[in-house]
């Protein structure tokens, strides 16, 4: 049997009492059996783990909030080292920054920083971990007003492959640093801690319109062209539900006064007369709530991307349309997400977040509850992506998708070759690998 010496933190073996719990990721599809799961309590025990895997020649995985769409964050056979535990929490003395461990989920995040009037731009799921969420990009209800959440990074720490504890800025280790803002998922090392710009925040407006299926090419015409290029205070969501299963819905936060956001979504408003609208006026923390719904521990889904450039011509929306219409389960949808503003004047080889001219992303997503069914709607997604490429370009690494063969190229564009340097420099044995890292 192998010996666990020299690790230290919690340490669930598959004889331990809730290893079944703890071997679970938010996507219920995979059933993975790691050998150990070190649950690291400080810095020490992600260097000891590291070190151990080192030693024993195990396969390696690092796990934040277990919210990988393709279950990266978890191996068979290997051991996870899981940073859940790690939730320092310090806000600079005059209020600019805030430091945090980097087991931090995002509404305890939002709850900790509401407390003392501030945000960071985090996305909108309650239980993503603010880790996996920067290290990809990080997008969410306030980014085209402060950027992707990488924008507001301003240091990490990390324990290197050689068991190292090293801070990354704009100064020291910048080429790790500008790696990691975008393209430093489980590639180069653990990070341990993060250090963030906060802004201030306080009530935000938001809106919510629903209308017909019949109205889709109308809506998606209208907002393809207005959203990305809106009011950078707006950050505008479209989902585009499967024919029958409920309307097609626009939302979006505005950090403003609602008069402002009635007058700025009144074309949209008005290009096709919706079902409903609503508005509310709310504090930021109870808007975050609204957005993120009731948390849920798991569930078994299929998800996929893409980014638009230009507008999409009614080609390609009549293949959205015969997509959602031939869809196998009840709650499949796509949904665009509004880029522009703050996200796109960041230069695409500033940070490793390449995708910053895009219009607006596409995730197309497939959920169900009987395993049967789960063939069926894997296939919807990869039909319904492959259809739509001729007028898509590249996918968000945080939207990781298998099935995707250039996924390097597809996340990291242009910025590969520079992402590929800094993997030979920090990491040249390739401990840190798994289906999609950062390849030698
Ligand atoms: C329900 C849901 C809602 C989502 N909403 C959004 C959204 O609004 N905006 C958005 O941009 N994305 C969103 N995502 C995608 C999300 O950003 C990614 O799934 C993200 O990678 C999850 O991070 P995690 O730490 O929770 O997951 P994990 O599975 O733990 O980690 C994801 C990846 O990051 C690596 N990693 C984790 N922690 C560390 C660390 N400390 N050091 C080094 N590597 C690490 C892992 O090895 C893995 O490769 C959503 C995902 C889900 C499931």
């Amino acid at each position: 049997m192998l010996s666990t010496e020299g690790l230290t933190g919690q340490i669930i073996l598959q004889s331990s009492p809730g290893y079944n719990q703890a071997r679970k990721n938010y996507n219920g599809r995979f059933n993975k059996f790691p050998l150990i799961i070190v649950y690291c309590e400080n810095t020490q025990d992600v260097i000891n783990a590291i070190l151990w895997v080192r030693k024993h020649r195990l396969p390696l995985r690092v796990r934040g909030g277990g919210h990988s769409y393709e279950a990266f964050s978890l191996v068979n056979g290997g051991l996870i080292i899981d940073v859940s535990p790690l939730l320092g929490f310090q806000i600079s003395s005059d209020k600019g920054s805030v430091r945090i461990g980097a087991g931090f989920r995002l509404t305890p995040l939002y709850e900790a920083l509401w407390n003392a009037g501030l945000v960071v731009p985090g996305g909108t799921c309650p239980t993503v971990c603010v880790s996996g969420l920067t290290l990809g990009g990080g997008y969410g209800l306030l980014s085209r007003l402060f950027g992707m959440l990488c924008d507001n990074l301003l240091e990490f720490q990390m324990i290197t492959p050689q068991g190292q504890l090293i801070t990354a800025n704009e100064s020291s280790h910048p080429d790790l640093f500008w790696a990691c803002r975008g393209g430093g998922q489980g590639s180069f090392g653990v990070i341990t801690s993060f250090t963030f710009r906060t802004h201030p925040i306080g009530n935000v407006s938001r809106y919510r319109m629903t209308w017909n299926f019949d109205a889709l090419k109308t809506l998606v015409n209208f907002w393809q062209v207005w959203a990305p290029y809106a009011d950078s205070r707006l950050t505008s969501l479209l989902a585009l539900p499967s024919q029958n299963q409920g309307d097609l819905r626009s939302s979006g936060v505005f950090v403003g006064s609602e008069q402002e956001l009635r007058s700025i979504v009144r074309p949209l408003q008005e290009i096709s007369s919706p079902n409903t609208i609503e508005f509310h006026t709310s504090s930021w923390l109870e808007t975050a709530y609204q957005f993120g719904g009731i948390p849920v521990q798991q569930e078994l889904f299929k998800n996929s991307s893409a980014y638009v450039y230009e507008p999409l011509p009614n080609i390609a929306l009549d293949t959205i349309i015969s997509n959602l219409r031939s869809s196998p389960g009840p709650v499949n949808l796509v949904t665009f997400d509004a880029y522009g503003g703050a996200i796109s004047q960041t230069p695409a080889n500033q940070t490793a977040f390449v995708h910053r001219k895009a219009l607006f992303s596409v995730q197309y997503q497939s959920y169900w509850t009987q395993p049967q069914d789960e063939n069926k709607n894997i296939q919807w997604i990869e039909k319904f992506r492959s259809s739509l490429l001729p007028y898509t370009y590249g996918a968000y690494s945080n939207y990781c998708d298998l099935m995707i063969p250039d996924w390097p190229t597809a996340y990291y564009g242009a910025n590969l070759p520079s992402l590929k340097m800094v993997k030979q420099m920090y990491d040249p044995e390739n401990l840190f690998q798994f289906e999609q890292s950062i390849p030698l």
